[in-house]
């Protein structure tokens, strides 16, 4: 049993402690958000009152924020990670985060003389749920073993990516290539509809033929044939358009730095847009199917988006 702190507890936070918690980890947690700190210590989380009381004496600290700012100001703000943890403590982020942003955090961490692995994860919330996630991590090889080793109740599948960095590139190109999947099922479902094919019928098809990917068989955005998706709860965020957006952005701005033509990519983002405009950025961003069903601007009443926690420590 080793006493793991973490930062960061919502969608994918929540269910990930929870798991390490029926691993039989201590683990101690704080999240911005009350709500998320109160569901996660409902699963055996202990709730903390800071990042510092979550992190001060923890063999090894896991990160679950939404953006590099957030990453950054959590590490190495005022009361952060790097000021609070003991001497040895293992750091893991697993956000998804901009290469850069990741960089400075091993830099940082270096610097104050700690281990840090960058260790972003695929799955989605069903993933963190059932403990199948995968987990890619750049580092150093002792730390990425090290990392592994506390990582295992989380994870079906745990792939080191090389140095510094690298899990974080390999997470990127992974997310541009499902948000384009995603694209093209929710394309796929609407059209199947509007030439009279039964949705099952359709799915149950096109989930063992060549139009098959991740993003149909879990996201299907179409109510009543898959249940992990979210069409089946008004679009409920598993995956929020907000961070989707997010990701598809790293790939564009890492695609612009590496002079690469992302022409799928960059559409897919400008659907994302369309949905952060309609103000649904805080709606699962399987919701792009209403781009294709003509149906977003019809029947969405504005919502009040949930800013992004601020980049803050706390
Ligand atoms: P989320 O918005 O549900 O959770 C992030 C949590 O971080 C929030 O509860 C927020 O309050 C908290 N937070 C922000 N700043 C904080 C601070 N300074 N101190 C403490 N808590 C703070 O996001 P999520 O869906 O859980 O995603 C987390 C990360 O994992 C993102 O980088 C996302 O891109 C990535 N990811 C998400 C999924 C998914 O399916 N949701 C899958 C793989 C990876």
């Amino acid at each position: 049993m080793a006493a793991i702190g973490w930062i960061g507890l919502g969608n994918m936070g929540g269910p990930m402690t929870a798991n390490l918690v029926k691993a039989g980890h201590e683990v101690r947690g704080f999240d911005l958000n009350p709500r998320a700190l109160a569901t996660a210590a409902a699963n055996g989380l202990i709730p903390a009152s800071s990042v510092a009381d979550a992190v001060s004496g923890a063999e090894v600290v896991f990160t679950m924020l939404p953006k590099g700012e957030h990453a950054i100001a959590v590490y190495m703000g005022e009361g952060g990670v790097l000021s609070s943890v003991s001497p040895g403590t293992l750091l893991v982020d697993s956000s998804t985060i901009d290469v850069e942003s990741a960089q400075k955090l091993h830099d940082a961490a270096a610097e104050a003389g700690f281990r840090f692995v960058d260790a972003p994860v695929s799955g989605g919330i069903s993933g963190a749920q059932a403990g199948t996630l995968t987990f890619m991590i750049g580092g150093e090889p002792g730390a990425v073993s090290d990392a592994s080793t506390f990582i295992k109740p989380m994870s079906a599948n745990i792939i080191p990516t090389g140095g510094a960095t690298t899990g974080q590139a390999a997470k990127i190109c992974n997310n541009l290539m499902l948000f384009i999947n995603l694209a093209g099922a929710a394309e796929g479902a609407v059209l199947a509809d509007r030439l009279g094919l039964d949705k099952q019928v359709f799915w149950d098809i096109a989930s063992v033929s060549s139009g098959d990917s991740w993003a149909l068989r879990t996201w299907y955005p179409i109510a009543g044939v898959v249940p992990s998706s979210a069409a089946n709860t008004a679009f409920a965020p598993t995956f929020t358009t907000e961070l989707a957006n997010k990701d598809i952005g790293l790939a564009i701005a890492a695609a612009q730095a590496t002079d690469t033509p992302l022409e799928i990519g960059e559409h897919v983002q400008q659907m994302f847009q369309r949905v952060l405009d309609a103000e649904q950025g805080g709606k699962d961003c399987s919701i792009i199917v209403k781009l294709v069903d003509g149906t977003l601007a019809l029947d969405q009443e504005p919502e009040q988006v949930p800013a992004l926690a601020q980049a803050q420590v706390n």
